[in-house]
């Protein structure tokens, strides 16, 4: 028998009714546990305490939550190889990914605790006699954080971080792959001291779990990642509620990285190997589209194709793995869907694209590198999120960039040259939230802004300083003295 894990709601161990099975998508025969699936019954308990708690919450000192918060920081840090292999267990990136997501994770909480104690305002004088004015900000009450399964340690810490930094109470709804990991990280927090209710944790389905979230009275604002469909549901259920909510959606992406004649070769390949097939190619910052121009084209197809054929998808645990398999049956699936869409498309699959069947069982699919595409093919235009690259073959520069726009995602670009002239330009009119020079599209800091334009992201930005826009409200008090 697996184990179970309840739901944590007002610092209680919650079961449901309901459960369901956590399985490993590189043998599917492995069980990580059963975990609770919240009802709209459990969610109204969670916001409940949540709302409860946030009074007392919202009034500790900035040491305090510092503590807190950097005390869950040196646990995650000093268990990382065991919750990053519970990770790569239940989400099928390799060990090494595993182990430094939680690494990161832990990152982020040390960055958050150190805001707590910068958080601050602004003191304005008048332009009246005698008045002066301040800016404070303030938390909003409960924020409901609703995660994806792709980063199922990091996402939830850099949402719930900040969210407990400035004074919020949390309400946490993972990914229905993932629970596990949450479930680590919500008891951590709670070892490090979190009071009951501050952070309550309701699994389940995101049709129950998450529009419940969505438009329940007592939470003043969602924080979101996942796909630009569910984001605009949630949108629309934020709007639609009462109060209407303050909402943060990140979404998805078709992430060019531009290869120019002037790149150097060996960076070109592993900016392009690393962006769209690391990871299994399932980050919302993946390359999945390589635009090429024609003096590089061929060496480069060449080189790449040279260092896929050296590099080893099996299990995620395994030790010398690269790639890890695809998260689930339903997504293989959609990677394959797309794999033959391309080739009815017209579209040449040059390198991989199969299954790979194994003992025991798991989702392994090679990565697949499609040639001849144009940025009209679906492949070009629409997020798979697998492992999965298109290469688009252009004359020059200027064809590269234009095409690199060419979508309706925003939310990374790179390119790899060592042209002054090409790298300014491209930083300047590529329209996406971040630009890379010389550098995959995906593997990002964990203290400076995160996020996209265009459908990519919807609200303020995530991560580093900035991400107390989200969090707070700033309220302006005008002070006549007498
Ligand atoms: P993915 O393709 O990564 O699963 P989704 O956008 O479907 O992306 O899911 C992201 C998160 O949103 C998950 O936690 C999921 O359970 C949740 N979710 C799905 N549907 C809804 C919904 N209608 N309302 C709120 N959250 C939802």
């Amino acid at each position: 028998m697996a184990d179970r894990y309840p739901n944590l709601i007002g610092g209680e161990k919650m079961d449901s009714q309901e459960a369901t099975a956590n399985i490993n998508p590189s043998n599917t025969d492995d069980v990580i546990g059963e975990f609770a699936q919240a009802s709209r019954q459990d969610v109204d308990a969670a916001a409940t305490a949540a709302r409860e708690a946030f009074p007392a919450w919202a009034r500790t000192t900035p040491a305090e939550r510092h503590g807190i918060l950097q005390r869950a920081s040196d646990e995650l840090v000093s268990r990382k190889n065991e919750l990053g292999t519970l990770l790569s267990r239940e989400e099928g990136k390799t060990r090494p990914e595993g182990i430094a997501e939680v690494t990161r994770a832990g990152q982020v909480l040390s960055f958050f605790a150190g805001e707590c104690l910068r958080l601050g305002g602004e003191l304005i004088p008048s332009v009246r006699p005698g008045v002066s004015v301040e800016v404070t900000r303030e938390p909003l009450g409960v924020v409901g954080v609703i995660t994806p399964w792709n980063f199922p340690t990091a996402i939830p810490a850099w949402k719930i971080a900040p969210a407990l930094a400035c004074g919020n109470t949390v309400v946490f709804k993972p990914a229905e792959l993932v629970p596990a990991s949450a479930w680590a990280l919500t008891e951590v927090l709670h070892r490090a001291g979190l009071p009951a209710g501050v952070l309550n944790l309701v699994m389940g389905q995101g049709s129950v779990v998450g529009s419940a979230m969505a438009d329940h009275p007592d939470i003043a604002a969602i924080t979101f990642t996942g796909s630009v469909a569910t984001g605009q549901t949630v949108a629309a259920a934020c709007v639609a509620s009462r109060p209407m909510k303050k909402m943060q959606l990140e979404m998805g992406g078709k992430n060019p990285l531009v290869v120019l004649d002037d790149a150097d070769l060996d960076t070109a390949v592993e900016c392009a190997v690393n962006g769209s097939f690391f990871s299994t190619g399932q980050r919302c910052t993946a390359s999945s589209r390589l635009i090429v121009t024609d003096g590089i084209y061929d060496t480069f197809i060449d080189a790449l194709t040279r260092r896929l054929d050296g590099l080893t998808v099996d299990d995620a645990l395994k030790e010398g793995t690269d790639i890890g398999p695809v998260v689930d049956q339903s997504q293989l699936q959609k990677d394959f869907e797309y794999i033959q869409i391309g080739q009815s498309e017209g579209a040449t699959l040059h390198w991989g694209g199969q299954t790979i069947e194994r003992t025991p069982p798991g989702h392994y699919l090679q990565p697949a590198l499609f040639t001849d595409v144009n940025s009209r093919m679906r492949i070009a235009r629409e997020e798979i999120f697998g492992p999965i690259a298109a290469v688009i073959r252009v004359a020059n520069y200027a064809e590269a960039l234009d095409i690199a726009n060419d979508t309706q995602y925003g939310l990374t670009a790179g390119i790899c040259t060592t042209s002054l002239k090409y790298a300014s330009d491209f930083r300047r009119n590529a329209q996406s939230g971040l630009t890379m020079v010389n550098l995959p599209t995906a593997g990002l800091d964990y203290h400076v802004p995160f996020g996209g334009m265009k459908d990519s992201s919807y609200g303020p930005r995530e991560q580093g300083r900035h991400a107390v826009e989200f969090y707070t409200s700033l309220k302006t008090s005008y002070v006549r003295p007498e």
